[in-house]
């Protein structure tokens, strides 16, 4: 699945060129113009990272971040500060409150992505970006390629990112609907066999390599994705 990121800038074409370049590099932009639009988006499924302007039109995105500190449900999402040039006193606010780095305006689309890969890397195990590799199979989330043993694997959207959620969460067993839940989202209604169903096109799909082991039936529970023999 791709990043979400959540962008909270009042100038349209700052946000328009950030929502390019976060796309041309696979994430999903979400785009607030200004504190009550990012408010409605800090719901779930939740943003993995928000790029907060520091002038806005109802208040400083200082009001923002602190409110996202306050929740639970909102306090382990990053944060970078966008500010403009010599707003030092901002800069040093906004760390103290909490959020994880800072861009200054002008800025790159290279140091943008730099800090975004940066701070995703910092907070989860394994970035998004990172080619993952189990026994002879690769995946690569940016050119969204499966390959077992140099051999290219077909597979549809959904396998893709069911065998990226397996091979990035590997030897714990999810229930369906923790599947349904990681994989498709949780505002999403479909019924469990779907689950069933992906699961048989995900096993075809890397079966020709035998790979199809390592997605393992669960009795009374569910699916596990394991290196080690049932
Ligand atoms: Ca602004």
């Amino acid at each position: 699945m791709p990043r979400r990121i959540l962008i909270v800038e009042d100038e349209a074409p700052i946000r328009e060129m950030l929502c390019f370049v976060l796309e041309q590099n696979g994430y999903e932009p979400m785009e607030a113009g200004d504190l009550e639009q990012a408010q409605n988006l800090l719901v779930d499924p939740y943003p993995d990272l928000v790029l907060l302007d520091w002038m806005l039109p109802q208040g400083s995105g200082l009001s923002l971040l602190k409110s996202m500190k306050r929740s639970d449900l909102t306090r382990q999402i990053p944060v970078i500060m966008l500010t403009a040039k010599g707003e030092e006193e901002d800069k040093v606010q906004g760390l103290e409150a909490g959020a994880d780095d800072y861009l200054t305006k002008p800025f790159a689309p290279k140091e943008l992505m730099a800090r975004v890969k940066a701070v995703i890397r910092r907070v989860s195990p394994t970035s998004l970006d990172d080619i993952i590799q189990v026994q002879g199979l690769h995946l690569d989330p940016v050119s969204h390629r499966v390959v077992a043993d140099d051999e290219p694997l077909n597979m549809g959207p959904t396998e893709f990112n069911l065998l990226h959620f397996f091979m990035t969460h590997p030897e714990r067993v999810y229930s369906r609907e923790q599947l349904l839940n990681h994989v498709w989202g949780t505002n999403v209604y479909v019924e469990d066999r779907t689950v069933d169903v992906h699961i048989r096109r995900l096993r075809k799909a890397i079966a020709t390599q035998g790979y199809d082991k390592l997605i393992q039936t669960v009795r009374g529970s569910g699916y596990r994705f394991s290196t080690r023999i049932k």
